[in-house]
């Protein structure tokens, strides 16, 4: 999926983990926001042309040199290993730093999550069962900036309208 799709995911991420933390604040909330569309962007660092290796292409030479596109980045043991070390690094010294720390996490781990749900919705599927098995799996045959996928775009699009339209 494109960075648009990817990023309207990250947004229902975003208001699922508002919700359900009961995110009160506006600062909390904008903070788990933020979080879950940059995680929802996240896992592409391992492709050199995705909008997020644009943005920092230091990284994604390095992790794309490493790891092959909709490899291990893009697998759930990939996302636990994050879950672990941010919240080893917010328990260590992060919260004391910044209180919204752990806010972010919580953002930024669902956000991870809801790539690879939407990643599985295209031909390539992703890496599942990761690593008892290579073999990748999909359960929809959109390709990447194909009508279908403006399609699921639009119809994510039309329910977080809505969702937002009930909120606010
Ligand atoms: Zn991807």
């Amino acid at each position: 999926m494109n960075y648009v799709t990817h990023g309207l995911g990250g947004v229902a991420a975003g208001l699922a983990m508002i919700s359900a933390v009961n995110a009160t604040d506006h600062i909390q909330q904008t903070t788990i926001m933020t979080g879950a569309v940059l995680g929802s962007l996240f896992p592409d660092i391992d492709h050199r042309k995705s909008w997020i290796s644009h943005k920092i292409p230091i990284a994604s030479n390095i992790i794309s040199g490493l790891f092959k596109h909709r490899g291990v980045i893009h697998t759930p043991v990939f996302v636990l290993a994050i879950s672990v070390v941010l919240s080893m690094l917010n328990w260590g010294w992060l919260h004391e730093f910044n209180s919204q720390a752990i806010y972010f996490i919580w953002g930024f781990i669902p956000g991870m999550f809801s790539h690879l749900i939407l990643d599985t919705l295209n031909v390539q599927g992703i890496m599942w069962f990761w690593p008892l098995s290579a073999k990748r799996f999909h359960i929809l045959k959109i390709r990447t900036n194909s009508a279908m996928e403006a399609v699921v775009c639009l119809v994510l699009g039309a329910c977080l309208y809505g969702q937002y339209s009930a909120w606010f």
